[in-house]
């Protein structure tokens, strides 16, 4: 078995709709086309779905899955839905706390609060298949800024011309240059690119 680990960095809009896309997927292996469904969309964004449309879809899948023609399935129906179904509840979990902090519901480190947090995304997440998720909001400081320095970390840089008027960044630290360029603006492009490639 490989467990190998990854980490991604996403904005808060993307890791949204990655919770859309595994919500998504899991009710589709768990056969809840109803919900499933709120994500089709027309040419223009709009939701196609409709109760008569649900109808006749759950009317050719719920036999296809095994399904009673009343029946839903659930968590549990197949691991592929539930290891879906683990991301989802982690993902969800992480930005409501993450919005109950930043809107000062709460504070780090307090107990759930009703009635405020009663919505299930508040609830803990599952981990019906494999070992936890871990979803954490990127602390900004902790980043570092674009400019700093590849090589010492300074942040104080300055830029330079050469005598055929490009221009390059260089450190106030250590010294170091960037690559010349021919803009101001590319020669601070090409130090960030630097710096992600170094
Ligand atoms: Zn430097």
């Amino acid at each position: 078995m490989d467990d190998s680990k990854y980490r991604i960095t996403v904005t808060a809009t993307q890791l949204a709709a990655l919770s859309n896309a595994t919500e998504t997927c899991s009710r589709l292996v768990m056969g809840q086309m109803d919900m499933a469904l709120n994500w089709l969309r027309d040419r223009d964004g709009n939701i196609v779905s409709s109760y008569e449309l649900t109808k006749a879809v759950e009317a050719l899948t719920r036999p296809a899955q095994g399904l009673a023609p009343n029946q839903s399935g659930g968590v549990g129906w197949h691991e592929s839905g539930d290891a879906m179904w683990d991301i989802y509840t982690h993902i969800r979990h992480r930005l409501a706390w993450d919005r109950a902090y930043s809107e000062g519901v709460i504070s780090p480190g307090e107990p759930r609060k009703w009635p405020d947090m009663s919505g299930v995304n508040f609830d803990d997440p599952t981990n019906l298949v494999g070992p936890p998720i871990k979803i954490e909001q990127v602390d900004p400081e902790a980043e570092g800024h674009d400019d700093d320095c590849p090589f010492c970390g300074s942040s104080d840089s300055a830029y330079s011309t050469n005598g055929e008027g490009d221009f390059f960044v260089n450190c106030l630290g250590c010294g170091a240059e960037g690559p010349v360029a021919s803009s101001l603006e590319s020669a601070h492009h090409l130090w960030r690119r630097r710096k992600r490639r170094d």
